[in-house]
C-alpha cells in the first residue's frame, strides 16, 4: 500500500502567515523526494508559493488552495519560458447570501476590539476570509488580536452567532486572526470526495495540520480521513513540531 501525504501550510509548515524557515524548507524539499505530497491550505496559490517557495511547490503532486476550493495539478512538462505548468482541475464559486457583507460590516462595528485596520473581508475562490482586525494589520497588530481572541474567544462567539443566522454557510476559525466562511461542505474535507475517494481505498493517506480541534480549519479533513481505516491525521502545534514529526514513522 502506497502512502499519500497531505500538509497544511500556516502553523504546520510555516509560522502563521510567514515564509518557511530556510533550513526546514530545504530539508522538507529533500524529504518530499519520491513521495506523493499534496499541499492543502486556506491561502491562494500565489500566497502558498510565496510561503513555501517554488522548490517545494514544484515537488508537490498538487496544491489545494483556498480550503480545497481550487485544485491545481502539475502537468508533467515545462513551458517555453522554463516554468512548470499547472492546470486547474476544479474550482468552486462562493454563493453569498444577499445580506452577508453588510452583516460582516456590522459585526466589525459591533466588536469591542479597538483596533480595526480596514479590509475586513477578502473574497477568495469558493470562500470569504473575514477578520475583525482587518487585512491591513501589521504583524504586531495581528499578534495583539490573537492574544485578545485567546482570552475572550471573540471569533468563536462570532461564528456561533453567524451560524444561527446562515444555515447554508459554514465557518472555520483559521489562522491567527480570521474566520473562513464558505458554503456548507466546501471546507478542506471536500478534497476527499473530489479527489482522493478512490485513492483512499488503496493507499494510506496521512494529513498533518495544526487546527484539527473543532472549529479549526483542519477539523473537517481530519474527521473525514479518520472515518476511513486508511486515513490518519496528525496534529501539530507549530512547524517545529512538524520537523520532529518527520523524524518518526510513518514519515521517516
Ligand atoms: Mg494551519
Amino acid at each position: 500500500m502506497a502512502t499519500i501525504y497531505l500538509f497544511d501550510v500556516d502553523g504546520t509548515l510555516t509560522p502563521p502567515k510567514t515564509t518557511i524557515h530556510p533550513q526546514f524548507g530545504s530539508d522538507f524539499a529533500a524529504w518530499m523526494e519520491h513521495k506523493e505530497v499534496y499541499i492543502v491550505s486556506g491561502g491562494s496559490f500565489v500566497r502558498i508559493l510565496n510561503q513555501l517557495g517554488s522548490k517545494i511547490v514544484n515537488q508537490s503532486a498538487g496544491v489545494f488552495a483556498c480550503m480545497g476550493n481550487i485544485f491545481y495539478e502539475q502537468i508533467d512538462q515545462v513551458n517555453s519560458r522554463g516554468y512548470e505548468e499547472w492546470r486547474i482541475v476544479y474550482e468552486n464559486d462562493f454563493k453569498a447570501p444577499r445580506d452577508l457583507y453588510s452583516h460582516l460590516d456590522a459585526t466589525v462595528n459591533a466588536s469591542a476590539y479597538p483596533i480595526k485596520t480596514g479590509k475586513h473581508y477578502e473574497i477568495r475562490t469558493g470562500m470569504v476570509n473575514f477578520s475583525i482586525v482587518g487585512r491591513n494589520a501589521t504583524m504586531e497588530q495581528r499578534k495583539a488580536y490573537g492574544k485578545f481572541d485567546e482570552e475572550f474567544s471573540e471569533r468563536a462567539q462570532i461564528v456561533e452567532k453567524l451560524k444561527r443566522e446562515y444555515d447554508k454557510l459554514d465557518f472555520d476559525i483559521g489562522g491567527a486572526v480570521s474566520i473562513d466562511i464558505f458554503n456548507v461542505g466546501n471546507d478542506k474535507s471536500q478534497i476527499i470526495e473530489r479527489h482522493f475517494e478512490e485513492a483512499l481505498k488503496h493507499n494510506s493517506i496521512i494529513f498533518v495540520g495544526d487546527r484539527i480541534p473543532f472549529p479549526g480549519n483542519d477539523h473537517s479533513l481530519a474527521t473525514a480521513l479518520r472515518q476511513s481505516p486508511n486515513g490518519i491525521a496528525y496534529e501539530v502545534e507549530t512547524w517545529e513540531d512538524t520537523v520532529e514529526l518527520l523524524k518518526t514513522p510513518p514519515f521517516a
